[in-house]
């Protein structure tokens, strides 16, 4: 049976795609295709960005105290249908309901700190800067912006991005990841229903072509990508090649360092979350706990166990802790992790695969998995899994766990788990990850900080929302002023001026 196609969205309203090519969004936990998403062709992109820059001028002009009350119209909005959202989100990534409903809530959080545009648009101003002259500064929006999202959060990263470039005046051309199109659609037709003028706003489902024909286009003046760290590199020089604005997020490996001293009841639940809610598809979740001196075998048995219990179904049924993974092809890439973790020597206490989950025989399931006794030459230690695989290595000392984390190429989120103030303010001093939790296990900063990691985890220099969001959607101008009496005038001169 032929299932429902899916449109764009462009210049405010339901487009159908010039693209022949289609691909199948399938619900991971029944292995079906529920719908079909167009791939965005060149020529669609090409009119989104048309659609969004012919909006801009009127869009710029907007006051931001006007800007703001569209975007708490949205918020409200999105309250009304977060159920609606989690449940769309939930349907085509696979994480449990209440997940989603709690990710929804986190972009939501972003719309609440875009809606302060007024405050934060607010330039600096110096009296006297010379004699008779004063200079101010102004942050202007750069134009027409587009932004590329992964999988793992179908409406909350793209709401690290639009709602604060839309705030700061800016146009947006959002390419959804096609696994997961429906939230962004959705949340277009909201921003409608809130007032939003037509083209300020657009979605291009796609892949590489739509991509590369936002990454090439001399109207479109920034990227932000999130995803993985290939493509996010490529994007980055590729983009940056081209003359634009670029923030690119890629892949993690996050360590949770537990010394001795860690209440270990306490960390052990807060660790089961961390590595295996949304079953491990998260840029934050914990893959990789460092256990320092004799903590080890005490907290892998409470490991263990806590992960024994875990129950694994589809996303939408009460009780359950963990959905499947996004596709067919993701968990046979788990799969040949969790293999190569056994040839490679390390000890595997808790076996995901082959999992059975009763009515969902073609789900894309793993179950939870636990290595014990990693070492950092195996490939499960060096690549990122992005599945409910925990590992674990011992170390002998502090600084030890200290120089494992600062030699990973990946530095997005770290954790400590300590009862030691001295241990902890060394650890957050020292270590070179972009994002660090303090007996926090996923510590994901609020909206009014900025969210991101170092080295292999992002490429470009400012971070998502906060005010690094604010400052990479403008671009800041500064006008010095002076108004000189007539007596004042002094007669022309070549030499360099100086103030004062
Ligand atoms: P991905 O890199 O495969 O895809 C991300 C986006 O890029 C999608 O929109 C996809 O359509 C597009 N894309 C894929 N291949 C492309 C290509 N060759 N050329 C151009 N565009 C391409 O990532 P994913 O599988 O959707 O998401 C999982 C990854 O995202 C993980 O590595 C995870 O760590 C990372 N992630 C990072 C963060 C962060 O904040 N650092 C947050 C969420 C996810």
């Amino acid at each position: 049976m032929s299932k429902p196609v899916l449109q764009l969205w462009i210049n405010g309203q339901r487009t159908n795609s010039r693209s022949t090519r289609l691909a199948d969004v399938t619900n991971p936990a029944t292995g079906e295709a529920i719908r079909q998403v167009p791939l965005a062709s060149r020529a669609d992109v090409e009119a989104a960005i048309s659609s969004a820059k012919m909006a801009f001028p009127g869009w710029r002009d907007t006051t931001p105290l006007r800007r703001s009350r569209i975007l708490n119209k949205f918020r409200e909005l999105l309250e009304t249908h977060r159920a609606e959202l989690a449940q769309l989100a939930s349907e085509e990534h696979g994480k449990t309901l209440e997940d989603a409903a709690g990710s929804v809530q986190r972009g939501i959080e972003v719309v609440e700190f875009a809606v302060g545009a007024p405050h934060l648009l607010k330039g600096e101003h110096a009296e006297n800067v010379g004699r008779g002259v004063d200079c101010h500064s102004m942050l202007q929006p750069i134009g027409v912006c587009a932004g590329i999202t992964p999988f793992n959060f179908p409406a909350m990263v793209p709401m690290w991005m639009f709602p604060i470039a839309i705030a700061c005046g800016n146009t947006f051309i959002l390419k959804p990841s096609e696994k997961v199109p429906s939230c962004s659609l959705r949340m277009a037709e909201l921003l409608k229903e809130a007032g939003l003028p037509d083209g300020v706003f657009n979605v291009v489902p796609g892949d590489k072509e739509a991509v590369d024909t936002l990454l090439t286009h001399p109207d479109v003046r920034s990227i932000s990508f999130v995803g993985s760290t290939p493509i996010a590199k490529n994007i980055y020089e590729t983009a940056a090649h081209h003359g634009k604005r670029v923030q690119a997020l890629g892949g993690a490996k996050n360590h949770a360092v537990v010394l001795p001293d860690a209440e270990l009841d306490f960390t052990a639940d807060a660790i089961m979350g961390a590595a295996y809610g949304s079953a491990g598809e998260r840029c934050m979740a914990i893959s990789t706990v460092v256990a320092v001196g004799d903590v080890a075998d005490a907290l892998v048995a409470k490991l263990k166990a806590r992960a024994e219990k875990l129950v694994v179904g589809p996303g939408d049924k009460k009780g359950v802790d963990m959905g499947p993974v996004i596709s067919a092809q993701h968990r046979d890439k788990i799969v040949g992790y969790i293999d190569s973790g056994v040839t490679q020597g390390a000890k595997l206490l808790i076996d995901g695969r082959g999992i059975k989950v009763a009515g969902h025989e073609k789900g894309f399931f793993v179950g939870p998995t636990l290595f014990d006794n990693v070492t950092t030459a195996m490939t499960i230690y060096q690549e990122e899994i992005f599945g409910p695989v925990l590992i674990v290595l011992r170390v002998a000392t502090f600084d030890e766990a200290i120089n494992m984390v600062n030699s990973n190429q990946y530095a997005n989120g770290t954790a400590i788990f300590t009862a030691s103030g001295a241990a902890a303010r060394r650890f957050q001093n020292e270590i070179e990850v972009g994002m660090v939790g303090i007996n926090v296990p996923i510590p994901v900063p609020m909206a009014f900080f900025s969210f991101g990691g170092w080295k292999s985890s992002l490429f470009g220099d400012l971070h998502m929302h906060g005010m690094e969001g604010v400052y990479f959607y403008t671009r800041t101008k500064a006008i010095t002023t002076r108004w000189p009496e007539v007596a004042e005038r002094s007669a022309s001169t070549l030499t360099m001026p100086t103030l004062g």
